[in-house]
C-alpha cells in the first residue's frame, strides 16, 4: 500500500490552515473532513470572530498574534476574499477588570497601539453604550473581526492551488500510529501516512482517546444571538467597533462580546452577540444543538441593559461548539507514544484568530519535528501524566 507523506484529519479553522501551509511548502497532502467545510456543525461558523493583539489571556500569545495578523493579510491578498474587517476592538471594564489589566500589560510589553478611555471619554466616544460611570475603555484600532467561513474557504483554496487532495464527506473512524507513521481508517478503507495532523475540534476525544490520560477536553454548547439595529448607524462598522464587555460579573461568570452589522454580512443581519463564559457540556454527535429560548431571553435582557436604545429584539440565534482545555489555553503538540501524529485542540473559545500561525506550526511539527515559532507554552508538557491537570 502507498504511504502518503501527510494526511490532515479535520479541515475546519486549523486543519484548513495546516493544509494550506503544508501544500505551499510542497508537501503532498491529503485532507479529510466528515462534512463539507466551511460548515456549521463544528466551531467555525456564525459570520464573525473577534481578533485583537492586546491579549488579556496571556502576553505570550502576542508574538503568535503578530504572525497571525500577517497570515490573514497574506490570505486576503492571495485569494481576494474579505477575511479581516479592521473595525477596531473596544474592551470595556471597571478599574479592577482583569480584561483591561491584562490587555494593557500586553499592549505595553509589545508596543501595541491602543487608546485608553476614562469613563467620560468612553461615554463621549461610544454613546450607544449605557454604562455605569465606573467603566473604562481600551480601544485597539488595528484590531477587528474575521469572517471564519471565508478563512476556511481561503485556506482550502490555497491548499488546492498547491495540489492538496481534499476529500469531503470522509469520516475518519480511527487512527493507529507509532513514531514511524500510521494508518487512518475511513469508511471504505484505510490510508497509510508518514505523518498525520489531527485537527478535529470538538471531536478530539473521539479520535485521540489516548490523550485522556494527560488532558481532558470538554466540548460546550455556546449561543450566538443577532439583534437587528433600531439605530442603524450606531450599530454599524465605522461607529461601533467589535467589543468585549467585562461587567464584573453583573451578567454572570463571563463576558458578553459583539460584532457590529457590516456590509456584505455573512449569515443573519444585525449586531451579533455572544457570551464567553461557561457553557453546557455537549457530545458533538448526540443531543439537541438547537438554541435554547431561555438563553436567548437572557441575552435580550442583558444586552438591552448596556445597549438599550439602539437595538431591537433578537432576530436570529444559533449555537456553536467550544472545546475547552482545563486551563483554557490551546494544546499543540505531538501525540505521546506516536510522534508521527501531531494535533491541535482545546481552542477554548478564543482560537480562531490564530489559525494561520497554528497552520504553520503544525506544518513545522509534521515536516521537521520541531518549530522555531515560540509556542512551547502550548505544549502537552504542562499537564502531568495521569492527572489531566496543569502542572
Ligand atoms: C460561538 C463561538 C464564538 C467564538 N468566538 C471567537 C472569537 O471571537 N475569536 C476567536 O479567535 N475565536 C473564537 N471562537 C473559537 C474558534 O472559533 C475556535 O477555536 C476554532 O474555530 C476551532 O477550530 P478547529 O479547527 O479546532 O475546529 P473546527 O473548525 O470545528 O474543525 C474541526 C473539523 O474536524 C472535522 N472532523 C471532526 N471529526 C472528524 C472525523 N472523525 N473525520 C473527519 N473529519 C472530522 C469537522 O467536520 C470539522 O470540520 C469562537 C467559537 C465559538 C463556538
Amino acid at each position: 500500500m502507498d504511504v502518503h507523506p501527510v494526511v490532515v484529519v479535520g479541515l475546519g479553522a486549523m486543519g484548513s490552515a495546516a493544509c494550506a501551509s503544508l501544500a505551499a511548502r510542497g508537501a503532498p497532502v491529503i485532507g479529510l473532513d466528515r462534512f463539507s467545510p466551511p460548515h456549521d456543525m463544528g466551531s467555525t461558523h456564525g459570520g464573525s470572530r473577534v481578533i485583537r493583539r492586546a491579549y488579556f489571556e496571556h502576553p505570550d500569545y502576542v508574538p503568535l498574534l503578530r504572525r497571525a495578523f500577517r497570515g490573514w493579510n497574506e490570505l486576503e491578498s492571495r485569494t481576494g476574499l474579505a477575511c479581516f474587517h479592521r473595525v477596531g476592538v473596544l474592551l470595556i471594564g471597571g478599574a479592577e477588570s482583569d480584561v483591561l489589566r491584562g490587555s494593557r500589560q500586553s499592549a505595553d510589553r509589545y508596543d501595541i497601539p491602543v487608546r485608553h478611555l476614562d469613563p467620560d471619554a468612553l461615554a463621549v466616544a461610544f454613546p450607544q453604550f449605557s454604562l455605569p460611570e465606573t467603566m473604562y475603555g481600551l480601544l485597539e484600532p488595528g484590531a477587528g473581526f474575521l469572517v471564519p467561513e471565508n478563512g476556511v474557504q481561503g485556506h482550502l483554496e490555497i491548499a488546492r492551488r498547491y495540489g492538496a487532495d481534499l476529500r469531503y464527506g470522509t469520516r475518519v473512524l480511527g487512527l493507529e500510529a507509532d513514531d514511524q507513521g500510521g494508518v487512518v481508517r475511513i469508511e471504505n478503507g484505510e490510508i497509510r501516512a508518514a505523518r498525520i495532523v489531527v485537527t478535529v475540534g470538538a471531536w478530539v476525544d473521539h479520535l485521540l482517546p489516548s490523550l485522556r490520560s494527560r488532558v481532558e477536553f470538554a466540548p460546550q454548547l455556546k449561543h450566538i444571538v443577532w439583534f437587528l439595529p433600531r439605530d442603524v448607524a450606531a450599530c454599524s462598522a465605522g461607529r461601533m467597533p467589535a467589543w468585549v464587555m467585562d461587567d464584573g460579573g453583573a451578567c454572570g461568570d463571563g463576558l458578553y462580546y459583539g460584532v457590529p452589522a457590516w456590509p456584505g454580512q455573512i449569515g443573519p443581519a444585525g449586531v451579533k452577540v455572544g457570551f464567553h463564559g461557561p457553557g453546557a457540556p455537549v457530545d458533538p454527535d448526540n443531543g439537541d444543538r438547537g438554541p435554547d429560548a431561555a438563553v436567548v431571553t437572557r441575552f435580550e435582557r442583558d444586552v438591552h441593559g448596556f445597549l438599550p436604545d439602539v437595538l431591537d429584539g433578537p432576530s436570529a440565534a444559533a449555537t456553536c461548539l467550544y472545546t475547552m482545555s482545563p486551563d483554557r489555553h490551546f494544546v499543540i503538540d505531538r501525540l505521546p507514544g506516536s510522534s508521527a501524529v501531531v494535533f491541535a485542540a482545546g481552542f477554548s473559545g478564543h482560537g480562531y484568530k490564530f489559525a494561520p500561525v497554528v497552520g504553520e506550526l503544525l506544518a513545522d511539527l509534521a515536516l521537521q519535528g520541531h518549530s522555531n515559532i515560540e509556542a512551547g507554552f502550548l505544549s502537552l508538557d504542562r499537564f502531568s501524566a495521569g492527572t489531566g491537570s496543569a502542572v
